[in-house]
């Protein structure tokens, strides 16, 4: 087993198997892509420049997609045998491709703060359509996608429907010769919506409820469509949209799966989103520690470092073992992924990673507001030794309501481990 070290040598600003200890996860080609990713990174990431202009140059898109990085995102934790001929960076080969090299990339994407922002809509919006669009439609749309030339975007959420995604009230109708779906109504908070070339939206195409709902495929430039910038506190690069449909004329061929299973497509989608948002949890909390210690380290306060004082050393432990415990949870969840179906990872796993995710945001939000407190005035103050922690702590709150709120994550975990037991209750009584 390699006891390679890399990266940071302060506490925890690394996950453990970063510092030479074994793990049983990482091979060869899992050391190999941080490398990569991290070094791709320094070259290439300028939060800097595109936060004064407002946005990620497309240019810089494109060499995502030439670099070998947009179809393995789009991916997640395995690759579709009809993409292997797109790059992979590091040279990885689309066979060995695991939830391991999807956590590694997202991690060391992380650290390069603004560049994930762009890949949100592709992460999310891209696996409706590798699971469930036709073939016909998936070879018109997906080589638009992976090539970087198109982008897309989820857009489930409106005004009056967010965690009650039941009630969605953006309707298709189908027109009288079947050839078109008339679309009508407003998505809002859609990340990258802005700049994306087609929405996968979910409509109503029946009645009310869950059974009536679909997923459409949206070409942006349709005449009736409306896109309008919302301003969120953090994440200014991730492009959050307001969307209105008036009277838009969809093709049917446009639609993702058969009609009516809108409902159950949203819901198998989450696993990987919110997993997503849990890499993004680790290595902020990891970027925060590494900063607070490198402060506590030199800071010198009534005639002596932070480091020596014991309430530093407190808040730095408890934030460490918080960090280091929801690594050893995501990790087993992600290997657990790896060795299930989809149709079973949704199943067994469904409530566990909501339950994942709602613990990431809340070690997320303890782990920065600590630092915050370590960092005194510099954990406030957008430029010099905490401006990292100054970013996280404006966007930390985007891990706890997107992607499914805290409240309504906890309750589903809860449920959803009712309907297990009760299902290997049903499995006990009948053996015995
Ligand atoms: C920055 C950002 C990016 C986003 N990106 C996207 C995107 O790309 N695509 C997309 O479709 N959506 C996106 N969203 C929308 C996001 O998923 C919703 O905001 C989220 O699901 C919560 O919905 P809501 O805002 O309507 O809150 P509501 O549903 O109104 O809930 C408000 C609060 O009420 C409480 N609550 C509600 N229901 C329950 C319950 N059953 N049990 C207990 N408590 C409950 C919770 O505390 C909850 O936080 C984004 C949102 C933000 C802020």
């Amino acid at each position: 087993m390699s006891t390679e070290t890399f990266g940071s040598t302060l506490p925890w600003a690394e996950p453990p198997w970063y510092t030479g200890r074994p793990s049983p996860y990482y091979k060869d080609s899992h050391r190999h892509l941080r490398k990569v990713v991290r070094q791709w990174v320094e070259d290439n990431v300028r939060t800097e420049e595109w936060e004064a202009a407002g946005e990620v140059p497309k240019e810089v898109y494109l060499k995502c997609a030439k670099d070998g990085l947009l179809m393995p995102i789009a991916a997640g934790r395995r690759i579709p045998r009809e993409w292997y001929g797109y790059p992979i960076i590091g040279g990885i080969k689309p066979e060995e491709w695991d939830g391991f090299h999807d956590m590694v990339s997202w991690d060391e994407l992380y650290r390069g703060g603004a560049i994930s922002s762009i890949f949100v809509g592709l992460t999310v919006g891209a696996p409706p359509i590798r699971q469930y669009a036709s073939a016909e439609l998936q070879s018109k749309i997906m080589p638009q996608i992976l090539s970087g030339e198109k982008r897309i975007s989820l857009a489930i959420t409106e005004p009056s429907a967010g965690s009650d995604v039941r009630n969605i009230t953006t309707t298709a109708e189908k027109s009288a010769d079947g050839k078109h779906y008339l679309v009508n109504g407003e998505k809002k908070w859609i990340t990258n919506g802005i700049f994306s070339d087609y929405f996968c939206a979910a409509v109503r195409t029946g009645g009310p409820g869950a059974e009536g709902l679909s997923f459409l495929l949206i070409d942006r430039y349709l005449p009736g469509i409306n896109c309008r910038k919302i301003e969120i506190g953090a994440g200014k690069l991730s492009a959050t949209t307001y969307i209105t449909f008036e009277d838009v004329k969809v093709p049917t061929e446009m639609l993702i799966g058969a009609e009516g299973g809108g409902f159950r497509f949203i819901m198998s989608n989450f696993n990987h989103e919110r997993i997503w948002i849990v890499y993004q949890a680790l290595r902020g909390a990891r970027i925060c520690l590494e900063d607070a210690f490198n402060w506590a380290l030199k800071r010198e306060v009534f005639g002596q470092t932070l480091i020596s004082q014991p309430v530093v050393r407190h808040k730095l432990g408890i934030c460490g073992k918080k960090v280091d415990a929801l690594q050893a949870w995501t990790e087993q969840i992600v290997y657990e992924l790896d060795n299930l179906t989809e149709k079973e990872g949704n199943r067994m796993l469904g409530g566990t990673t909501a339950l994942l995710k709602v613990e990431a945001g809340m070690v997320g939000k303890y782990v920065v507001d600590e630092c915050v407190k370590i960092m005194g005035g510099l954990g406030l103050t957008k430029t010099g030794q905490g401006a990292r922690i100054e970013a996280i702590s404006r966007g930390v709150i985007g891990l706890i309501v997107p992607g499914g709120s805290e409240d309504v994550m906890i309750d589903l975990g809860v449920r959803e481990a009712l309907k297990l037991s009760k299902a290997r209750t049903a499995v006990g009584s009948s053996k015995l």
